[in-house]
């Protein structure tokens, strides 16, 4: 099966949007083993909608459009549709009437406009949308001469859209692959850790399952490793738990996570609640940044109790404790003020545990001893005096924004690890020095 995927919208042609759909649509339509063979962008115009459309269908077995099925003038692409297939538009008074009580449930009459959304293409199954107003189709394509296809019409609402993906088009893609040797995938998530490091890690297992069973994706601090299996459920279930257990076996402990939807701080808020223990910050560099990504997890409140940003140093002396002796003799970058900073947070807080970074962010402020990058991370825990807070010197690379988010996540790993009774990241081969 090969597919194209469309979006409609002129304001994707702009400068001001992107268009995000078709990420999310590649990406089920890899997970289904899909060859995504073309995607495209249009604007909001009912020829050009129309000759893209029927283009697609004229080549491809699944067609994925999203946008232009709201209710504005400009929102042309159950029209288009239409003209490429040759089909009526039909009014389903049923569907008229789920937006009309909608509205109603919001408080608000219905616009006239609206209406139009109750238009289907004659033979379409309708996608209920429960996020929205403009319900989705799925049109089988075909006869009279025309090539046997399956079109898909998303709202391009991201939200909306995302729903129907999940509710419609996985069930339908499950059924339609089913029995022909699916091709499905895992992932493992790495703290942490330099993509070049992992690459290197990981030739082994390239070498043993050969080089496109497995990706490799880079974000700031963190290294995916994607990999795939074809063939029946018994045959990819094995050759994916071999692929896992080599990559586990190369790249050890800074595999922090097999489950696509799970986040660091997630994985490190997770750890505190199954050992009832708290956790606090102390930011300087990062701004904050290390307690934005714990509070982002919903019921973070259950662990983390809240920190200090202490940009100056008269903050990390009054907030946290840390002797103005120290901060005049080595300097707010350095080691003892981590440390200091960490145990200071710890017992102004009255956490079980608390990270704390001091660094140099850049642009300015590098100097020889202390250059650009050079970053200071602590975690101190129970019972822990000053001299057994974990410490690490680091320099990262990139500008200002790479070094607070690399710093970021370090310090989340270094907990992670500490939580999880794990190697310390210091001893990590490879690891940023
Ligand atoms: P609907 O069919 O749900 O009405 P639409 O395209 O007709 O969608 P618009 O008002 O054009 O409605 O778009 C709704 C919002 O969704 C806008 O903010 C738009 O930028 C966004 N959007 C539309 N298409 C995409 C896309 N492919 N990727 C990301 N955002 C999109
Ligand atoms: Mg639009």
């Amino acid at each position: 099966m090969r597919a194209a995927i469309l979006a409609v919208g002129s304001e994707l042609l702009g400068t001001e949007r992107l268009d995000t759909n078709s990420l999310r649509l590649a990406e089920v339509l890899e997970r289904y083993g899909v060859e995504l063979a073309a995607k495209g962008v249009v604007g909001d115009d009912r020829g050009e909608i129309a000759a893209e459309l029927g283009r697609l269908l004229g080549r491809f077995d699944l067609v994925l459009a999203t946008g232009g099925l709201g209710p504005t003038a400009d929102d042309l692409t159950r029209e288009a549709a239409a003209d490429a297939l040759g089909r009526p538009l039909v009014f389903h008074p049923e569907i008229a009437a789920w937006i009309e009580r909608r509205f109603r449930d919001h408080g608000v009459a219905m616009p006239e406009s609206n209406r139009r959304q109750a238009e289907v293409i004659d033979g379409a199954v309708v996608v209920p949308n429960p996020r929205g107003t403009a319900p989705g189709m799925r049109i089988a394509a075909g006869g009279d001469g025309r090539r046997d296809a399956t079109l898909f019409l998303f709202p391009g609402v991201p939200d909306e859209m995302a729903g129907m993906v999940s509710s419609h088009l996985e069930p339908w893609l499950a059924a339609a692959t089913a029995g022909r040797g699916a091709r499905e995938g895992r992932v493992f998530k790495v703290a942490a850790l330099p993509e070049s490091t992992v690459d290197d890690r990981i030739r082994g297992a390239y070498a043993e399952f050969g080089r496109e069973t497995i990706t490799i994706l880079a974000h700031p601090g963190e290294v995916q490793l994607h990999f795939w299996a074809t063939g029946g459920e018994a045959e990819r279930r094995a050759r994916l738990d071999a692929v896992a257990a080599r990559l586990r076996e190369l790249v050890g402990p800074a595999i922090y996570t097999a489950d696509p939807a799970a986040t660091l701080e997630g994985t490190v808020g997770d750890l505190l609640r199954g050992r009832g223990e708290s956790a606090a910050t102390a930011e300087s560099c990062t701004g904050g940044l290390v307690a934005e990504r714990l509070t982002r997890v919903p019921g973070s409140s259950d662990y983390f109790l809240g920190g200090a940003v202490a940009y100056s140093n008269r903050l990390k002396e009054s907030l946290l404790g840390v002797p103005g002796a120290l901060l005049a003799a080595h300097g707010a970058v350095s080691e003892e003020v981590a440390r200091a900073m960490a145990a200071g947070a710890r017992a102004a807080f009255a956490a079980d545990w608390a990270i704390a970074v001091t660094g140099v962010a850049g642009p300015g402020g590098g100097s020889e001893e202390k250059p650009v990058g050079t970053v200071h991370l602590a975690v101190a825990g129970p019972g822990e005096d000053e001299a057994a807070v974990e410490h690490r010197r680091v320099r990262f690379p990139g500008d200002r924004r790479r070094v607070r988010e690399l710093s970021a996540q370090l310090g989340l790993e270094m907990l992670r690890r500490r939580l999880a009774g794990l190697p310390s990241t210091a001893e990590e081969a490879g690891s940023w020095r």
